[in-house]
């Protein structure tokens, strides 16, 4: 058996396709795009996300503001702009600058405008199975299944991970997606036999290639968010791709396979911010 590969580039076009014709009746009815602030992001790594973030939003009809306060002031400009009605969702990019605390900074999100599901209310409200925004990742993960037709609904799903950003926000996504769920960590003891029982795997570690064949069900669904540094500037997964193949029914590629839709998930959430924002304001 040679495994489908699970592109993200395709989920990510068919997510901006439903959200162009929502930000345009967005922008025709209140007479703005929607927006998103972006705050943060004090190295090039981040300073690169944040362009790839405006670009692909300005392409579908969303804006983005980048304002730059002093570390000082960063805590009431987030204060600001929940004020702000031009605002619809706000994104901590880390690193922030020196002296700025991450954690502070996402509990200064007012949680309706938290698009990238950061806030503990926000997960919070995910564990209580009312979601209001998720990571952009962990949905953008679920994204992916529903999109393939993967079918979670019932199924055995294993999340190796635990990260507040990726593996829990979509453990509980699956949970209320009706997966039977089993998260994995560091201390987990016999990874192999719990993976090996999983229908769908996903991977969010952060060790190169650590998921090989003796994790691996035959025929099963495997999700790989991992991106680490390889030889000569490559991007690795956590799952060795090349060694499984063989064996599962279909992988996401690393790139190319989680990674695209993050952006698209974000935006998603913006829109429903937006949207939600928009409509609370006429109440
Ligand atoms: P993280 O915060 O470091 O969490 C890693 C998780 O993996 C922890 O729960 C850890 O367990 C677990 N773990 C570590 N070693 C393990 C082992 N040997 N066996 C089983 N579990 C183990 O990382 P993260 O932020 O979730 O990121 C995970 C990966 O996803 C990274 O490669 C990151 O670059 C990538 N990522 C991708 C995207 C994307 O857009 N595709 C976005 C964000 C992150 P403990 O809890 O016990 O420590």
């Amino acid at each position: 058996m040679t495994a489908r590969l699970l592109e993200g580039r395709p989920v990510a076009d068919a997510l901006w396709r439903d959200l162009e014709p929502r930000a345009a009746a967005f922008s025709q009815r209140v007479g703005r795009p929607p927006c998103l602030a972006l705050v943060g992001g004090a190295d090039e790594a981040a300073a690169a996300y944040g362009r790839q973030i405006e670009r692909q939003f300005a392409r579908h009809g969303l804006d983005v503001s980048t304002p730059t306060p002093q570390a000082a002031e960063m805590l009431s400009a987030i204060s600001r702009l929940n004020r702000n009605d031009a605002i619809d969702g706000i994104v901590i990019l880390t690193p922030l600058p020196l002296g700025v605390d991450a954690e502070q900074a996402v509990l200064a999100i007012e949680p309706t405008k938290d698009v990238d599901g950061q806030h503990p209310v926000n997960l919070g409200r995910l564990a209580q199975r009312r979601p209001l925004f998720a990571p952009a990742t962990a949905l953008g993960g679920l994204r992916l299944l529903q999109h393939y037709g993967v079918p979670v609904r019932g199924a055995r799903v294993v999340v190796v991970g635990r990260s507040p950003i990726v593996g829990l926000p979509l453990a509980l996504l699956l949970i209320d997606a009706d997966a039977t769920v089993t998260v994995c960590h560091s201390r987990t003891d016999d990874l192999a036999a719990v993976t090996r029982a999983a229908d769908v795997l996903c991977v969010a570690i952060g060790r190169a290639h650590l998921i090989g064949p003796e994790h691996v069900k035959g025929g099963s669904v495997v999700l790989d968010f991992g991106t680490n540094p390889g030889p000569g500037g490559t991007l690795l997964g956590d799952v060795d791709t090349d060694a499984v193949a063989g064996l599962v029914g279909a992988i996401t590629p690393v790139p190319g396979g989680t990674g695209p839709t993050t952006v698209a998930v974000l935006a998603e959430q913006t829109v429903r911010a937006a949207e939600l924002l928009g409509r609370r304001a006429r109440a």
